[in-house]
């Protein structure tokens, strides 16, 4: 029986989770260890800086007043009866695609799942509500299974997408490279009761640089995308250019 860590950044008490959780309980033992609150856009933070506070909801279903990875590593160190078999972080409302997922908190618990040596995918819902967990939760099921019977190799973790539509319409999965987007108008200047001006984040035009075989394009063409990624963020070729203009003494 796999045992298998469940997470998410938008909180505990989001339906995406329960429903991942429920669809994950037909491949063995499931743990939820999520926020107690909605944490997105918190990237890969880790609290250091006082005492992390663990609620059992229910039973395998803890709260933490924390950081999705704060969660991963709680999880795994503390709260399982054993090192899991896989983490899947999700199902997240809303996409995490292109440069989105240097923010994300649901794909950084992925990330911390794999720097802890542990097989784990990120799986988010691309659009608005209503969300379609059940779509979401089907390609789960699929991709957790691939995993536990084929594993990943060395430092790689998935970053899965899937258009939220109903099951029938999605055409199948492909494989996926980051792409690329831009947002236009997102910082949005407001003023607070007193007539201070503020400046609020999100929201926005999002246009998308247009490649072929990226999350993105997978998406708009109806299909799952599943992007590996690793943890390495060298950029190997940038090594050369740096030698060859000598910044090296
Ligand atoms: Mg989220």
């Amino acid at each position: 029986m796999a045992l298998v860590l469940v997470t998410n950044d938008d909180g505990f008490f989001s339906k995406g989770i329960q429903y991942l959780a429920e669809a994950l309980k037909e491949l063995g033992e499931v743990y939820i260890v999520a926020p107690d609150r909605d944490r997105s856009a918190v990237s890969h933070a880790l609290t250091m800086h006082r005492p992390l506070r663990v609620d059992l909801i229910r039973e395998n279903c803890y709260s933490v007043n924390g950081t999705p990875t704060d969660c991963v590593v709680v999880g795994v160190k503390k709260l399982l009866p054993r090192e899991p078999d896989l983490i899947v972080s999700g199902i997240n409302k809303g996409a995490n695609l292109g440069e989105d997922i240097t923010y994300s908190g649901t794909v950084s618990a992925a990330i911390e799942g794999t720097i802890l040596g542990v097989p784990s995918f990120a799986i988010s819902l691309v659009g608005e509500r209503p969300f379609r967990y059940e779509t979401a939760s089907y390609y789960a099921i699929k991709i957790a299974k691939f995993i536990l019977e084929k594993g990943l190799p060395p430092d790689t973790l998935l970053n899965v997408n899937l258009p939220n539509k109903p099951l029938q319409e999605i055409k199948g999965i492909k494989i996926t490279k980051q792409g690329k987007r831009s947002y236009e108008n997102s910082i949005h200047e407001i003023f607070s009761p007193w007539g201070e001006k503020q400046y609020w984040i999100g929201g926005g035009v999002v246009s998308w640089q247009k490649m072929e075989g990226t999350d993105i394009q997978a998406i708009m063409e109806n299909c799952a995308s599943v992007t590996p990624l690793h943890i390495d963020l060298t950029n190997y070729q940038a090594l050369d250019y740096l030698r060859k203009h000598g910044i090296e003494e």
